[in-house]
């Protein structure tokens, strides 16, 4: 059955106090917030914090601790970096893969994701897997087309059985800390085009239980038009994330 999730990625923001009380703040109001097994939050947070902010995730029927990236070996000689074997063992079960700031700042291609995929899975860790086109790509069409592109590369390796533990989230990079949304038509448009290519793939059941996130200056204003169109199955939160209230709000509007 298909999930709906909200995820808050922190990025490189939050001092360790911080950090604890925004997690306690969100953890509190989400007491109030119907979550289920169909209806989860998730927090990705900078991995200093994955530790502790797991064991307050983990008291949480449906919430969970989630890592911004993974090295793509499991263990080694790979100094200051963190690994899907590493976050699981400190009660992490997601991690974002290929988040545009990733594939822009540390040049993560494709290529590259493809195997952070595999490794995360093969640690029972979710990954889920950022995809978007930049601004220019839109301006010249080729929107569909880069799309196509990262799913194939990134995830198309994938069995059948692989490919039911993943998530994907559809960030337009000029949506990202811009302010500017998507609109609802765009992000349908786009989603219901990410799982006509999935049931292409691996077919109708599937596709159908994919969840596809939206990212991209969501925020209470504008979460429940975008959460209400039938291919977006939830946000990850940037900006909006830092805020214990306008997170919550968020999901509400789940
Ligand atoms: C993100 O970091 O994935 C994101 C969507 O950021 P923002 O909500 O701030 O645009």
């Amino acid at each position: 059955m298909r999930k709906k999730i909200v995820v808050g990625n922190w990025k490189m923001n939050l001092l360790k106090t911080q950090a604890e009380s925004l997690a306690n703040e969100v953890v509190n109001l989400l007491r109030h917030v119907d979550l289920s097994e169909t209806k989860k939050v998730i927090l990705s947070t900078p991995s200093l914090y994955l530790n502790k902010i797991s064991e307050l995730t983990g008291k949480e029927k449906f919430m969970f601790s989630c890592s911004q990236n993974i090295h793509h070996e499991n263990s080694g000689a790979y100094t200051g970096e963190i690994s899907a074997e590493r976050i699981k063992s400190v009660g992490v079960s997601y991690t974002l893969v290929g988040h545009s700031e990733r594939r822009a700042y540390f040049d993560e291609t494709n290529e590259l994701l493809a195997k952070k995929i595999t490794t995360a899975l093969s640690q029972n860790i979710v990954p889920i897997y950022c995809c978007g086109e930049q601004l220019e790509d839109r301006r010249l069409e080729n929107h569909f087309s880069v799309i196509l592109t990262q799913i194939e590369e990134g995830l198309f390796h994938l069995s059948s059985d692989e490919f039911k533990n993943i998530i994907i989230a559809y960030e337009p990079v000029w949506a990202i800390g811009t302010g500017e949304t998507a609109t609802s038509d765009q992000a349908q448009e786009m989603h219901a085009f990410i799982r006509s290519l999935i049931i292409e793939k691996y077919g109708n059941d599937i596709a159908d239980d994919l969840t596809i996130l939206y990212g991209g200056s969501c925020k209470p204003s504008n979460a429940e038009e975008l959460f209400t169109c039938p291919d977006v199955d939830g946000g990850l939160i940037g900006g909006a994330s830092l805020i214990a209230e306008d997170f919550v709000n968020i999901v509400k509007a789940l």
